[in-house]
């Protein structure tokens, strides 16, 4: 007899979840309670341009997502390296220049030496990120951390760790903070696990990013195309742990309940189970807005187009978390977007830009867990029969994350088939 399971949430979670899944002898239904599938993931059109209002990026180290965009045959595209500014609300506190060596020269002279150290570190980061696959499946979040680098990181601020590492105060509240902040949006600061701020510095990898032109949407559809049952507009309110197999909304009962989405923004009750634990941490909404339009250099305090890094991080006194051109237009200026904590009035646009073509502003209601130190995390088996798959957004939210969760979990399903 087949296995009935209930996966809540059609964000990648979820749908690779579902897929890792598609052969088994399991009848899966995906519910999602909004009106379309991808959650943190969005792809719109601005300006006749594809652009991400979530998930933007990744690594070439993130085995899955490369191994499911190389699966659905989609197209990607590494992330042209930019020039990079650190703007403190007020000025440029440092810019990268165009060239390799005189950036390392800048580098040096305004972060001392110990910026040297930023390589092995970051070799540390990858060489942690490649242990994600083994020992799968893991069924806690301790059992996932193990007691090496990724447990002590998750268990100290970024700020501690970096100083026992050796780090300056400088680079630390100058480029590792930023980059965080960057990263996490608001979720990013000086008391952030230390785990999410070194993951961050990939960034500075000379490794590529990986970009899919096409959208991540593409990704999402592929996923939910091979699945059969995704219900929209349903949202789970109830599950209950039944002394075999779960009901949900007092009326559905399946053999298994997975949840996919963070437990805090879900207004999901969950009965007969030890809630202990279950919600630590705060989830924010943010705020893009992309402007077709020609950015008001004497805001920037620069000269000339050239002068103005294309791509702009913030220290933690400026009004919003990052300021980056993402396409070049040859009419009526380039697109931009800016991403901040709260929506953007027209004065503070019609100071960042001399001329608007066009700007519109996209809401995500939820984006990071507040990624405080933590030192006990939620379970991946709340009960019997329910399995909680974003129990690790408290440390790490990305989309390789996201689908080692549905690989994990759907081991631990087919262990029990
Ligand atoms: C602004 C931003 C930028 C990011 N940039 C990157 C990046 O560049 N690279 C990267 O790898 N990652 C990035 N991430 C992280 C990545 O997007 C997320 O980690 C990932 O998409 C989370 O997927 P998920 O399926 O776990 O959760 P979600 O995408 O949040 O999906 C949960 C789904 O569950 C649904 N749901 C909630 N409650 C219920 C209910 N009661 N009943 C039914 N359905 C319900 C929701 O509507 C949603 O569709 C970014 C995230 C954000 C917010």
């Amino acid at each position: 007899m087949s296995l009935k399971v209930a996966v809540i949430g059609s964000g990648i979670t979820g749908l690779s979840l579902a897929y890792f899944l598609k052969d088994e002898e399991i009848e899966l239904q995906v519910f999602e309670r909004g009106d379309r599938i991808g959650g943190r993931i969005k792809t719109v059109e601005f300006s006749e341009e594809l652009v991400e209002i979530g998930a933007v990026y990744y690594h070439s180290t993130n085995k899955l997502v490369s191994e499911l965009v190389n699966d659905f045959n989609l197209n990607f595209k590494p992330l042209e390296r930019q020039r990079v500014g650190l703007w403190d609300g007020e000025r440029f506190v440092f810019k990268t220049s165009n060239s390799e060596l005189l950036t390392q020269l800048k580098m040096l002279w305004k972060f001392g030496f110990g910026i040297t150290k930023l390589g092995g570190l970051i070799g540390e980061v990858k060489d942690m990120n490649s242990s994600f696959y083994t020992g799968l499946p893991f069924t806690t979040v301790e059992e996932f951390l193990g007691d090496g680098m990724m447990r002590k990181s998750t268990s100290e601020t970024v700020v501690r760790y970096l100083k026992s590492r050796g780090f300056s105060d400088k680079i630390i509240q100058n480029l590792v903070l930023p980059t965080l902040r960057y990263v996490y949006h608001h979720a990013g600061s000086s008391d952030s696990n230390a785990f999410s701020g070194i993951v961050s510095l990939i960034a500075y990898d000379s490794d590529p990013v990986y970009y899919l032109p096409e959208g991540n949407f593409a990704l999402i559809e592929n996923l939910a195309s091979k699945i059969s049952k995704v219900h929209l507009n349903s949202p789970i309110e109830k599950i209950e742990q039944l002394e075999n197999g779960v009901m949900i909304n007092d009326e559905l009962k399946f053999d298994m309940a997975v949840i996919c989405t963070p437990l805090e923004i879900s207004n999901i009750e969950l009965t007969n189970v030890n809630n202990k634990g279950l919600m630590i941490n705060t989830f924010k909404g943010y705020y893009k807005t992309l402007v077709k339009g020609y950015p008001n250099l004497d805001y920037f305090g620069t000269k000339s187009m050239n002068d103005l890094p294309p791509m702009i991080l913030t220290t933690m006194t400026s009004p919003f978390y990052g300021f980056e051109k993402i396409r070049d237009s040859t009419i009526g200026g380039d697109i931009y977007e800016i991403t901040s904590s709260t929506q953007l009035s027209d004065d503070i646009l019609n100071n960042l830009f001399t001329k608007i073509e066009i700007s519109q502003s996209f809401e995500l209601p939820y984006t990071f867990a507040d990624l405080k130190v933590k030192n006990s995390f939620p379970p991946i088996i709340i009960s019997k029969d329910i399995y909680y798959a974003n129990a690790m957004d408290t440390i790490i939210a990305t989309m390789e994350s996201s689908v080692l969760m549905g690989l994990n979990i759907s081991k631990l399903i087919m262990e029990r088939t």
